[in-house]
């Protein structure tokens, strides 16, 4: 995601070094107990081509129930975070038992516009978000080489749809490539709450410093401002947040985002029309850092972004059949 522009991310806090406590410990949720315990689980010498067969199986941490303050990021490195092999494996098996998920609806949101880069006014619209207000769209990042996130997203999304309604869920999409910019953040919240969606999923890859890899998935913190009631949906949110996490890195392979969310790959934010004005259940996941070499040679992966798709997809699967 790029909140400003392709080229910029929101300033953030100056970093700060804390020790690794026991504290902290117990604050990490999902993504990255799900890491440790699936490193420990495949030994060295195990790549990722021998990833397919474990077990997808991410822990239900007992969290504290507080909520990470992703607005503090102290750019610790996951301890046990190793250098991510980019080797992949192509091609993403669809589970047995299909058509479990008939009945249900998942919005997926893909984040931008590839056209949003001639739409500059429309875009820049101000639109409420309940806490105030905030550009209508952005064009979100790219990599150096020029691959944008809005072209990323889409991929990804397309990808998902397909592993979605494979096994029989009703699949809408806030954009398909189909409109000339948009639609607003506050339109695509409403997409998804007059879907009356089981779930709902932004799609993005960041747009940070060099260095600052890995993914995160960003919670809806509580809001109750204006046209923002985020109450209900924060716990679900949670939950389908913390699925997704621990899904993607197995599917992926990849550690969670070293800059922010202390190494748990999850931030909640109360800034993002997206999540403030849903009432549903939503989640947005940043798959990566387009500005990092490393990660762009993923995210411009094919088969990496099917890894990406399906490990959202497998996330999202688990929160619907609860
Ligand atoms: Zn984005």
């Amino acid at each position: 995601m790029s909140y400003a522009g392709p080229e910029f991310e929101p300033s953030r806090p100056p970093r700060s070094r804390r020790p690794m406590t026991v504290a902290l410990a117990a604050l990490l949720p999902g993504a990255l107990l799900g890491w440790l315990v699936y490193e420990a689980v495949r030994g060295p010498g195990d790549g990722s081509g021998g990833a397919a067969a474990v077990s997808p199986s991410p822990s239900r941490p007992a969290t504290t129930g507080s909520p990470t303050p992703g607005s503090s990021p102290d750019g610790k490195r996951p301890s046990a975070a190793p250098s991510s092999s980019a080797s992949v494996s192509a091609g993403a098996s669809v589970p047995a038992g299909s058509g479990s998920l008939r009945g249900k609806v998942v919005v997926i949101d893909p984040g931008h516009n590839p056209n949003n880069f001639r739409h500059a006014s429309d875009i820049n619209r101000k639109v409420n978000i309940g806490t105030g207000w905030k550009e209508c769209d952005t064009t979100g990042t790219s990599t150096n080489a020029g691959y944008i996130e809005a072209k990323f997203t889409l991929d990804v999304a397309r990808r998902m749809r397909t592993l979605l309604e494979q096994q029989g869920a009703t699949v809408k999409f806030t954009q398909d490539g189909d409109r000339p910019y948009g639609p607003c953040v506050d339109e695509r919240a409403r997409i998804g709450n007059t879907a009356r969606a089981d779930a709902v999923v932004s799609i993005h890859a960041d747009g940070s410093a060099a260095g600052n890899r890995g993914f995160h998935v960003i919670l809806p913190g509580g809001v109750h401002a204006g046209a923002a009631d985020t109450r209900a949906v924060v716990g679900p949110s949670r939950d389908l947040g913390e699925r997704i996490a621990g899904r993607f890195l197995h599917a992926t392979d990849t550690p969670p985002s070293n800059y922010v969310g202390r190494g748990t790959g999850l931030v909640t934010r109360r800034d993002l029309g997206g999540l403030n004005l849903s009432t549903v259940p939503k989640v947005f996941i940043e798959c990566g850092n387009m500005r990092d070499s490393a990660d762009a040679a993923q995210l411009t992966s094919g088969a990496w972004r099917q890894k990406a798709a399906r490990g959202i997809s497998e996330g999202i699967v688990s929160f619907l059949r609860g």
